[in-house]
């Protein structure tokens, strides 16, 4: 079995932020030569997610509100007497930091709409990593 490893460096410029990572997923795919096996996206942040979706701009929208409504940036959380951002680790823990998805005859298998989507829940940040870590043959 090969492994390849990958990290990819990604600038957020907004507070909460759909981006579509999708190319970058699909390059080191490529760049590992792993023919058949899995592949792994995962962002080593407490208050960022990774989903696989459309990346409709509606849709897009609605992401973000409904973090919002689920998560409330302005309640009174614990967390933010210390950094203002309880909503982030909560949407961060309930949506999951890492996606994995088939590789088979050398491609990342996913379905037509759906892309895949780091969600930024406290940025802008300047360098939130994603890991991308392809296993198989
Ligand atoms: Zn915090």
């Amino acid at each position: 079995m090969k492994t390849f490893f990958k990290e990819i460096v990604i600038n957020t410029s907004k507070r909460l932020e759909a981006i579509n990572i999708t190319r970058y997923v699909e390059e080191a795919v490529r760049e590992s030569g792993i023919q058949n096996g899995i592949c792994l996206v995962f962002a080593p942040h407490a208050t960022a997610a990774i989903i696989a979706n459309e990346f409709e701009p509606g849709l897009i929208d609605d992401y973000i509100e409904f973090i919002k409504q689920v998560f409330k940036p302005d309640y009174r959380w614990k967390h933010n007497l210390i950094d203002n951002n309880a909503h982030a680790h909560l949407a961060s823990a309930v949506i999951g930091p890492s996606r994995i998805f088939p590789v088979k005859d050398g491609r990342l298998v996913r379905g037509t709409w759906q892309e895949i989507i780091l969600l930024e829940l406290d940025g802008p940040r300047s360098s939130r990593r994603i890991i991308v870590e392809v296993l198989g043959e």
